[in-house]
């Protein structure tokens, strides 16, 4: 059988996004569904990646520890739900490194690809913002909005890559994709 994987993004999708940046592990709160969503998906047999880009690294309001812990807890609250996130892939530059992998740039989508052995033709990507979406369909995975985070702001600027699917949130867009099967 396929490998199913999923894509998210986290910061709007997973959890509440903040303009000022998460920068503590109290900071960090998931959206209301969002965690029952991942575990559905881990009990259907899907692996669940996170691509997140976290330029407060870069831009030093936050350090690897703390990022780290951050993602701990959001590990640990999509266990307590009886899910599993495999695994959080981040960029921690700024815009103006210029790096390969912070979105819209295709890098982390496909180190993705390389450490699964898998063709992202396809496979679901699900994010608020435009970048996400683009990144996603560069490598031809498909783009999935969510209307939480800055998702409303994306769909009323437009300009989304073709195929955009819009959904109101994580939980809606899993239930599509589990319901399809
Ligand atoms: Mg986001
Ligand atoms: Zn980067």
């Amino acid at each position: 059988m396929p490998l199913k994987l999923i894509i998210l993004d986290r910061d709007g999708v997973i959890n509440v996004d903040s303009a000022q940046f998460i920068k503590s592990p109290a900071e960090w709160k998931p959206i209301p569904g969002s965690l029952e969503a991942i575990a559905r998906l881990s009990q259907a047999g899907w692996r669940v990646v996170v691509a997140t880009n976290q330029s407060g690294i870069g831009r030093g309001l936050f350090d690897m520890d703390t990022l780290n812990a951050i993602h701990l807890k959001m590990h640990r609250a999509v266990q307590a739900v009886g899910g599993r996130i495999d695994a959080v892939f981040y960029c921690p530059h700024t815009a103006d490194e210029k790096c390969e992998c912070r979105k819209p740039q295709a890098g982390m989508f496909r180190r993705i690809g390389t450490c699964y052995n898998v063709d992202l033709t396809g496979v679901p990507s699900v994010g608020d913002s435009l970048r996400d979406l683009q990144a996603a369909a560069s490598v031809g995975a498909k783009p999935f909005l969510t209307l939480t985070g800055k998702g409303e702001k994306t769909q009323t600027e437009g300009d989304l890559p073709e195929g955009t699917q819009v959904f109101p949130d994580l939980a809606a867009v899993v239930a599509h994709l589990l319901d399809a099967r």
